[in-house]
């Protein structure tokens, strides 16, 4: 990726002025002349900030996909360079989860995106982490006092909770009453020299209105008197995020923010704040929400919401990309496989919809068997499967062994299974039998076909072994005729001689093609497990 210029910002900065006053039709149109500019400034600086408290959901994936498809894909397409930043929230210490930075930084890679600077790859703006920033924010909190913009507040915690209270009781809406606000020079003075703690608060314009302009859905006026003073800086000395977004988006020469529909009421405040630190807001543009399916909010009581889970459920990550592309986007209204590549050809942010998705699992299996049987090459579906076979204890290979004959094996063994398999952790359970050398125990009973009984599927067992032990089910065509010969011969329908071979062999009533599942388990095998099932209608008590 080419780095970006240092005139980004700046170039941003035109767009956002020509928004004002428009519709959101007009407001589409700039979002592409923004895309669109000639000319030396000609950079598209857009970040993933997410707060390490917990596992990556997968709201969050898609607004991180939507914004590196903005960067590699239609910001180069338009003659821009793309730069996605990776920053680490992390000032909500008490949120704050060891271990999940690594986690979000190790899924967003499984996931199949990058970024030009982050934690973890450097970059003109380090450090990425929030909690290594504090005096930067801590100075702009004071340069804001400063100007009057902000201000000092010494309400205590129980204050706050009466006042709290006092507005319950009175059905008021709750929020601040900026009591600090107005104190004197002296009577701030007085509480700095007593030690007193206090929070900085951001004084927010009491009247007027704020618009805000979102390339997804045109202008949004909020109207000021509703906005509370909220706290930048708090008293531990970390800064809210409202505070430290800012600041870095700004730093960071962002210019143009892609986040949640869930952030749309703390837009006017960034808004605000921007404009009392005298700086050009970036691009806004907020992705619609991610609803659960029947409506409400995407939560674990409807299943994993978290990308984690998803991976260690076997979904592949360009099964869960497709997907997730299409919450929220579309190439054309219709078309539901895309590859990463087409993506990146085709992305466009004019076509973000602003009305919420629906996530539905069912769906999400449908894109992920999909990929699995139609799209994957076999080697590499096999290198996907190995990990999970040999967590099952079925194999004792690398997904690496290419070379060696148990990967070949696994392989054969995917071929044919590979349109059985929606999530890879299915892949242990469907391939024991190929795999292990003993089948689990199962039913004798369910060796008999229907309208059959046990001393005649024996009889039958015997003969389809008689003549699978002169011919090789390597050869699937030779073992198929043969078997249907017989079958013709004992004057019964091949069924009732397959079913009984098949339970015999696999253990199940359930397996692909008869015949190629003999052939990948081998005449050894197919011939003792006949033997065995042989063995095991004579021990039961006879129909
Ligand atoms: N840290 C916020 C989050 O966890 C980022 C919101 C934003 O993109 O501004 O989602």
């Amino acid at each position: 990726m080419i780095r970006p210029d240092e005139t980004g910002a700046a170039g941003a900065s035109r767009y956002t002025d020509r928004l004002d006053n428009r519709t959101t039709e007009a407001n589409r149109n700039d979002m592409t002349d923004a895309l669109d500019q000639t000319g030396s400034e000609q950079s598209v600086r857009v970040r993933f900030p997410p707060s390490p408290t917990g596992l990556l959901h997968v709201g969050g994936a898609r607004t991180a996909l939507f914004n590196w498809l903005v960067a590699y894909g239609q910001a180069p397409r338009e003659g821009k360079d793309g730069a996605l930043i990776l920053r680490i929230e992390d000032t909500d210490r008490s949120r704050f989860v060891e271990g999940a930075t690594e986690g979000i930084l190790d899924i967003l890679n499984w996931f199949g995106i990058h970024w030009d600077e982050g934690p973890d790859v450097g970059g003109p703006h380090a450090p990425y982490i929030q909690s290594e920033r504090t005096e930067l924010y801590q100075q702009a909190a004071a340069d804001l006092i400063e100007q009057g913009a902000a201000y000092r507040c010494f309400c205590t915690p129980e204050r706050l909770q009466a006042l709290r209270e006092e507005q319950q009781a009175k059905k008021e809406p709750p929020g601040y009453d900026r009591r600090c606000r107005s104190l004197s020079q002296d009577e701030i003075d007085v509480n700095l020299a007593a030690g007193a703690s206090f929070v900085i608060r951001f004084a927010m314009p009491r009247e007027g209105e704020t618009i805000v302009h979102d390339l997804i859905r045109g202008e949004m006026v909020f109207q000021n008197v509703t906005l509370e003073d909220l706290v930048l800086l708090k008293t531990d000395g970390y800064p809210t995020y409202h505070l430290a977004n800012v600041v870095d988006d700004h730093d960071m020469q962002v210019t143009l923010i892609m986040r949640g529909e869930e952030w749309i009421p703390t837009a006017p405040v960034h808004v605000q704040l921007y404009r009392a630190f005298g700086w050009e807001v970036p691009q806004l543009a907020h992705m619609p929400l991610i609803l659960a399916p029947g409506g409400g909010k995407l939560s674990k009581r409807h299943g994993s919401t978290a990308m984690e889970e998803f991976r260690s459920q076997g979904y592949l990550p360009e099964a869960m990309m497709n997907y997730l592309a299409l919450l929220g986007w579309s190439l054309d209204g219709e078309t539901e496989i895309i590859s990463k590549a087409e993506l990146l050809q085709h992305f466009t942010l004019e076509r973000v919809s602003p009305s919420p998705a629906t996530f539905d699992y069912a769906k999400l299996r449908w894109f992920n068997q999909y990929y699995i049987n139609h799209v994957l090459e076999l080697d590499d579906l096999t290198e996907r499967v190995v990990p999970f076979l040999v967590a099952d204890g079925l194999v004792g290979i690398t997904a690496s062994d290419t070379e060696c004959e148990e990967f070949a094996r696994v392989r054969e063994v995917t071929a044919i299974l590979k349109d059985r398999i929606v999530l890879l952790s299915e892949a242990p359970d469907l391939m024991r039998y190929f795999l292990q050398d003993e089948l689990d125990p199962f039913d004798p009973a369910s060796l008999v076909p229907k309208k059959s009984d046990r001393a005649t599927t024996k009889a039958t067992l015997q003969a389809g072994l008689a003549a699978l032990q002169q011919l090789s089910v390597a050869n699937e065509a030779e073992a198929e005729a043969k078997l249907r010969e017989l079958a013709e011969a004992q004057g019964i329908k091949a069924g009732q001689l397959f079913m009984p071979i098949r339970v015999a062999v696999t253990g199940r009533t359930e397996s692909p093609g008869l015949f190629e599942t003999l052939r990948v388990i081998g005449d050894d095998r197919v011939r003792s497990r006949i033997a065995s099932a042989i063995v095991m209608l004579d021990a039961g008590d006879p129909d």
